[in-house]
């Protein structure tokens, strides 16, 4: 993985980057490593460092994460990037209370960025840890109840001596061999003391509450094209969902079982519907986007938003949801 110092490296004397460990750890989240490495090696060539990072235009970065989902992770991304270029002298805080300060920093990615790039002995707890963690103990309480004893279990296992190898050879193990379904016991380092593996119950570890089924949600979204070749585009609201992303003006996005959405068009046209709708899911929820389009004359003004023009519209820059939207309509 591009922003990891593997221990050969380390024991050689290379530290690893502060302003990378963080990046991939922002980026990590919720997404896997496979959708990250991209957009990981864009964002480093692009902004090399913290300082170069917090000088960027909201928009550039809002666009160049477009696809990674959950949008809150860029803003935060670039309010931690100006707080550690405006506090703290472009250098990340070797500070494990310093770093949680930090704006979208939390209890793991403090950790993470103290350990693997400080290496003070910050317990990691990510999914991967609590699954080993669960199994090795044979904890039996379901998660998310079980989170405070896997986390506990966790910092007794964490050893004052190269703290970073160690959180990263967990996860890593998590990620590899302990896996959740049909863990490869035979290949564990830790099998000889796993009481999962022991008892049997490994593989059904850790336990779950049941999830609540997800609700749906129902939009409409509004894809207006001028004559010239401009699309009607708006950046969404900083507070809520896709804040500050670039989007298709649209209705607000109501419950299903509440009623179906209010037409609220952004602009005076003969409007179509879309025989298809745009499917996504949200953490929280599923989303069925309708999708409306309408050719505009050039003399018409919008109520919402203003017009790209055609050169300097890409569909890339757009949330997943919204290209999704895109895609639909395109070939119309
Ligand atoms: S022995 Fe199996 S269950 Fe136990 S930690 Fe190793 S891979 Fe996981």
């Amino acid at each position: 993985m591009p922003w990891r110092t593997g221990p050969r490296a380390r024991a050689a004397g290379i530290r690893p980057d502060p302003y990378r460990v963080w990046l991939s750890e922002i980026m990590l989240q919720q997404t896997t490593v496979a959708a990250v490495r991209p957009y990981f090696e864009a964002f480093t060539a692009r902004w090399p460092d913290v300082t170069a990072l917090a000088a960027a235009e909201d928009a550039e970065v809002m666009a160049a994460w477009a696809g990674l989902g959950y949008y809150a992770r860029a803003r935060n991304l670039l309010k931690c990037a100006r707080a550690v270029a405006g506090e703290h002298g472009g250098v990340f805080p070797a500070d494990h209370a310093a770093l949680l300060k930090l704006p979208g920093i939390g209890p793991y990615t403090a950790a993470a960025v103290a350990a693997i790039a400080f290496d003070i002995p910050a317990t990691v707890v990510d999914g991967n840890v609590e699954r080993v963690m669960a199994r090795l103990h044979d904890e039996p309480t379901p998660l998310p109840a079980a989170k405070p004893v896997l986390t506990r279990l966790a910092a007794d296992l964490t050893p004052e001596t190269r703290p970073g190898d160690y959180a990263q050879a967990v996860m890593d193990l998590g990620a590899t061999i302990c896996t959740p379904r049909n863990p490869a016991c035979g290949l564990c380092p830790w099998r000889p003391s796993c009481a999962g593996w022991h008892a049997g119950t490994a593989p059904a570890l850790p336990a779950k509450t049941p999830k609540a089924r997800k609700p749906i949600r129902r939009g409409i979204a509004y894809l207006a094209r001028r004559v010239d070749g401009a699309w009607l585009l708006e950046t969404r609201p900083e507070k809520g969902l896709l804040g500050g992303m670039l989007g298709w003006p649209g209705s607000d996005w109501i419950d299903a079982a509440a009623g179906a959405p209010t037409d609220a068009p952004p602009i005076r046209a003969e409007w179509k519907t879309l025989p298809e709708e745009a499917r996504h899911t949200f953490t929280h929820f599923h989303l069925r986007l309708e999708i409306r389009t309408a050719l505009v004359p050039m003399d018409r003004t919008p109520e919402r938003g203003g017009f790209v023009p055609l050169e300097e519209f890409r569909p890339a820059d757009l949330p997943t949801v919204m290209r999704k939207a895109f895609d639909l309509a395109r070939p119309r």
